[in-house]
């Protein structure tokens, strides 16, 4: 499995792109506003560049840290005897976590928003987007995610399987799908739906404040900040960041790359609000 990894999660990955993409052909939530070809080569384009960055700074990814844990004895599941099934699903839960209060933390430190950003100021929504993270906060979350690994002590199965369910579910909950509304219901009890991250890339802060999780719905619902709709509802609501709509900056590869880089850290961060109240609104 080992050896094989890189092929079995290329396969997933090319796999699910396709056929999220498929279905926002048939079916799709929103129209568009943005140049396609533009946004998709742009998008498309940062995923090579934090792909070769991860490559070039990281040769040890993921999987090798889970083996170097399993020989030396790291990691609390490399310390109790489990039944593999049972380390199996404590690690996905686990390594789950983590990247919902990473991703809480990216919304709330001023610094580190403003690489997350990139991601929200797309402003449109589809498949590319849940590939769309700037390479810093790629590394952030390689540093974050081996970390936890080295303190779990997950099997490498356990490691790949996250890896693949992390990267499927990104986009498909990032699919311009309309799915049937019964459909979303039913699904938001085990997994994040388009429509529920939707809510999170909306230009309003308190939304975009809300549904942080990636694959499972439940740490939102279990940590308060679950939302279940969007104000202006999926096809009415605006997407992005407020103050933030020039193509060249939200949708052209150089200008996303720069844009942490640029300006002054919006309110969205947690000390640059300003409570200003309801005269704001
Ligand atoms: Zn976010
Ligand atoms: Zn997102």
């Amino acid at each position: 499995m080992m050896e094989n990894e890189a092929t079995i999660r290329l396969a997933f990955f090319f796999g699910i792109l396709v056929l999220v993409a498929l279905g926002e052909l048939l079916s799709p939530r929103r129209v568009l506003t943005m140049s396609r070809p533009i946004r998709w080569f742009s998008n498309l384009g940062v995923v090579a560049v934090g792909a070769l960055a991860v490559r070039l700074l990281f040769p040890f990814i993921g999987v090798h840290v889970a083996l170097a844990a399993q020989e030396q004895g790291w990691g609390l599941l490399n310390m109790v005897d489990l039944p593999e099934w049972l380390e199996v699903l404590i690690g996905v839960l686990v390594l789950d976590l983590v990247v919902y209060l990473q991703h809480v933390m990216f919304h709330t430190v001023p610094l580190i928003w403003r690489l997350h950003m990139m991601h929200h100021a797309d402003m449109d929504i589809d498949v590319t987007t849940g590939l769309r993270f700037h390479p810093i906060e790629i590394l952030i979350s390689m540093v974050i995610k081996m970390t936890a690994i080295a303190a779990l002590g997950p099997t490498v199965f356990t490691v790949i399987l996250f890896e693949i369910i992390l990267n499927g579910t990104a986009m498909f909950n990032h699919g311009n799908l309309k799915l049937p509304s019964g459909m979303d219901r039913v699904l938001r009890w085990f997994l994040v739906t388009p429509d529920m991250h939707r809510v999170h890339h909306s230009v309003e802060d308190d939304e975009a404040n809300s549904n942080f999780g990636f694959s499972l719905p439940w740490w939102d619902r279990l940590f308060g900040t679950y939302r279940d709709q969007p104000r202006g509802g999926h096809e009415g609501m605006r997407i992005g960041i407020h103050g933030y709509h020039e193509p060249r900056q939200v949708s052209w590869l150089p200008g996303m790359l720069i844009l942490p880089f640029l300006g002054k850290v919006t309110a969205y961060a947690i000390n640059r609000r300003q409570w200003t109240g309801a005269d704001e609104q």
